[in-house]
Order: C-alpha cells, then sequence, then structure tokens
C-alpha cells in the first residue's frame, strides 16, 4: 500500500518543476493530486499523464494571489474527491535584484506571489482541515529563506517570511488541537525554468558557481525535493510540525 494511500493533496504550481515532480510523487504514492496553476495547458496535460497511469488526479487554474479564488479551489477540490488532507503551497517566482537595483513594482510582485499566497493557502488549509479532522500543510520556502544573497533582496525576504510565517501557523494548529501539521522545506538549486530561466540573465559562469559551493558537486533533482514532500505528507512525520526541511546538498551547511 502506497505511503499516502487515501489522502487528497492539492499542489499549486504544479504544472511544472518541483510542483509536477512532487503531484507525481504523491500520486504514486497513493494519494488523490489536485495540481493548480496559472499554466492552464501545461497543468491538463500533467493531470491527464497521472490520470492516464490509473491515478486520480484533476488540474484547477488558480491565481494564488487572488484571495476569493482559494475558497472555490478548496471547495471543488472537496467536492471531487471527498476531502483534502495535504496542502502544498509551492507556487512561486525569483526576481532578481540586489537591495540598491532592485524595483518596488518588483518586490510587490514577489511578496504577493511568493509570501501572500502562503498566507491565502495556509489560512484556507487551515479553516478546511480543522473541520475535517487534521491534514498537513507543506510550504515551499528556500536556503534563500535562510540565508542572504546579494542580489535576492526580494526572494530573500517573501521565503523569510514563508519560513516564519510556517512556524507561527504550525504552533497555532498544535496550540488549538486542530490536529493540522504545518511545516517548510527549503530547496537548494535544482534546475527547473525558474531556475534556468534566471540563469539565461546571468553571467555563463553562474551554473558552474553554484555547483562550486555545492558541496555535494551537483544540482538537487525535482524528485529529490519531492521525496521531501511526502515524508511530510505522511503519518511518518507525525511529530512534525514548524520544521524546516533542508535539502540541498549541503550548501547552508558550511
Ligand atoms: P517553476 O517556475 O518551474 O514552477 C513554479 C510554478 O508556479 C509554475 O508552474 C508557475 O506557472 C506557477 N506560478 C507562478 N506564479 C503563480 C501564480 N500567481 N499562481 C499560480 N501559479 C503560479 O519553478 P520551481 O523551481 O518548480 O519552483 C517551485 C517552488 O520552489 C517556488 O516556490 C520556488 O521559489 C521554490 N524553490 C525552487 C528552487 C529551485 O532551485 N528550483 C529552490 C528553492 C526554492
Amino acid at each position: 500500500m502506497g505511503r499516502l494511500q487515501g489522502k487528497i493533496a492539492l499542489i499549486t504550481g504544479g504544472a511544472r518543476g518541483l510542483g509536477e515532480a512532487m503531484g507525481r510523487a504523491m500520486a504514486a504514492e497513493g494519494a488523490a493530486v489536485a495540481l493548480t496553476d496559472l499554466l492552464e495547458e501545461e497543468g491538463t496535460r500533467v493531470a491527464a499523464d497521472l490520470t492516464e497511469q490509473g491515478h486520480k488526479a484533476m488540474f484547477l487554474q488558480q491565481d494564488v494571489t487572488d484571495e476569493a479564488r482559494w475558497d472555490a479551489v478548496v471547495a471543488e477540490v472537496s467536492d471531487r474527491f471527498g476531502g483534502l488532507n495535504v496542502l502544498v503551497n509551492n507556487a512561486g517566482i525569483a526576481a532578481v535584484g540586489a537591495i540598491d537595483e532592485a524595483s518596488f513594482a518588483d518586490w510587490r510582485r514577489t511578496q504577493a506571489v511568493n509570501l501572500d499566497s502562503v498566507f491565502l493557502g495556509c489560512r484556507a488549509g487551515v479553516r478546511y482541515m480543522k473541520d475535517q479532522g487534521g491534514g498537513s500543510i507543506i510550504n515551499i520556502s528556500s536556503i534563500e529563506g535562510i540565508v542572504g544573497n546579494a542580489v535576492l533582496a526580494a526572494y530573500n525576504a517573501s521565503k523569510g517570511g514563508v519560513r516564519l510565517l510556517t512556524k507561527s501557523a504550525a504552533v497555532r494548529c498544535a496550540e488549538a488541537g486542530f490536529g493540522v501539521r504545518v511545516n517548510s522545506i527549503h530547496p537548494g538549486f535544482v534546475m527547473t525554468a525558474m531556475v534556468s530561466e534566471g540563469f539565461a540573465d546571468a553571467p555563463p559562469e553562474m551554473a558552474d558557481q553554484v555547483i562550486a559551493m555545492t558541496p555535494m558537486k551537483r544540482f538537487g533533482t525535482p524528485e529529490e525535493i519531492a521525496a521531501g514532500a511526502v515524508f511530510l505528507a505522511s503519518e511518518e512525520s507525525a511529530f512534525m510540525t514548524g520544521s524546516e526541511l533542508v535539502i540541498d546538498g549541503g550548501v547552508i551547511a558550511q
């Protein structure tokens, strides 16, 4: 039997990259999976592929910054699959800019997509799950939510916010007896579209520099991040809440 048999998972930003990998890994462990994203064509394709493989999967278009859409998405998933046990707040964007160069517009957009969305998602998830016997919420932060990077001022701030919001929600849910666990994952560098697009504007030696500063001397894979999400979604992590799972090949251990 799969480690997530009978669970229903909602993953934002699930059309590609880490979200797609988490959707595939959770489906392989027996979860029914709802993927949401702005990218309708890609998300529909991933959900159809999972359904063809015999899994329960669906795609819903969602802008995670849209407050009203959150309640509708949770209701649609619950109607279709009969509940919601796992929520992964994964959708995010990366804006490159040092503090002396970054625009206020980029700052605000980054906080909206990376941090406001996690507030809205956690609130909708907790409100739903506390009345349904509990659940697991997983917020995708970054190693950039723990240590500073000279050219990622807005991104650092947004991911640091996700890290502490996770702990606040975790303590609230535990003390109130909601049965909802809330944890964060902090990936290191994984070559998804987000990273390759960021590197496209960066000096060519950037990828080599990332590998050089990684003790394991390689990028991570989406599947290695997804494995952490499966663990936090499952009962194997039943005593974990408010914790931060770093999956980064050792970058911030040094
Ligand atoms: P990605 O760009 O491949 O995937 C992000 C997805 O989020 C895309 O499908 C995109 O359409 C979606 N998205 C963006 N804005 C949205 C919005 N407003 N509403 C709904 N969906 C939206 O990037 P990824 O690398 O898979 O990133 C996933 C998460 O992991 C992000 O939160 C990112 O910050 C985080 N992360 C990535 C890395 C890495 O190295 N790839 C490292 C640390 C953290």
